[in-house]
């Protein structure tokens, strides 16, 4: 089956808005010239990773490339976003036609790969759905994050290598810069290696 994509020259991810995917998209509404996307930032084992630790009803989110709020990954050649990779790597594959349908009510963040915040569903209830998403006013996503084992040592590991600064770090992970030093300082995660 063929998918639609981006329409920036060379891009292959899947569609957002105005013909374009949400990188390019994000560009766009910032005002930039569209530049080249950084490659994929998600890759299928990071999604299979975490999703394999204990079932949780908090949002699971994955380290994106910056700019992207509706990050993609590769799955059996196909481009999917990560909701749609929890899914099928959970053992539910797409039934023809369905979109990746976050729940409104719970997460609807385009970087959250918890299974149980997604479902397939139809393209209008997938729109319905952001409609109730759009009147909703929602608490902070910081106090609702929780970051898996896999996140606190690739955490560790960038505060470590101090490319990044602690404040960027903490945007990437939607966490605070003091969760990071506490990371980084093992005075929360010390047991893990
Ligand atoms: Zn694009
Ligand atoms: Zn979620």
């Amino acid at each position: 089956m063929g998918q639609r994509t981006c329409t920036f020259d060379g891009c292959r991810r899947i569609l957002y808005a105005k013909a374009l995917c949400s990188g390019h998209w994000n560009q766009q509404w910032k005002g930039q010239d569209l530049r080249p996307l950084r490659e994929w930032g998600v890759r299928q084992s990071q999604i299979a990773a975490l999703i394999a630790g204990p079932p949780t009803d908090e949002c699971i989110l994955v380290l994106w490339p910056s700019g992207e709020t509706h990050p993609q990954v590769q799955i059996n050649g196909r481009i999917e976003t990560v909701g749609a990779a929890a899914l099928i790597l959970s053992g539910f594959p797409r039934p023809p036609d369905a979109e990746c349908c976050h729940d409104p009510l719970i997460c609807n963040t385009g970087r959250c790969c918890n299974p149980r915040h997604v479902r397939w569903d139809t393209k209008k209830a997938n729109e319905a759905d952001k409609v109730i998403a759009g009147t909703v006013i929602r608490g902070t996503e910081v106090n609702t994050n929780v970051l898996v084992e896999s996140q606190v040592r690739e955490i560790r590991a960038l505060a470590q290598a101090r490319q990044l600064t602690q404040r960027e770090i903490a945007a990437r992970y939607g966490i605070t810069q003091s969760t990071v030093s506490n990371i980084k300082h093992r005075r929360s995660w010390a047991w893990l290696d």
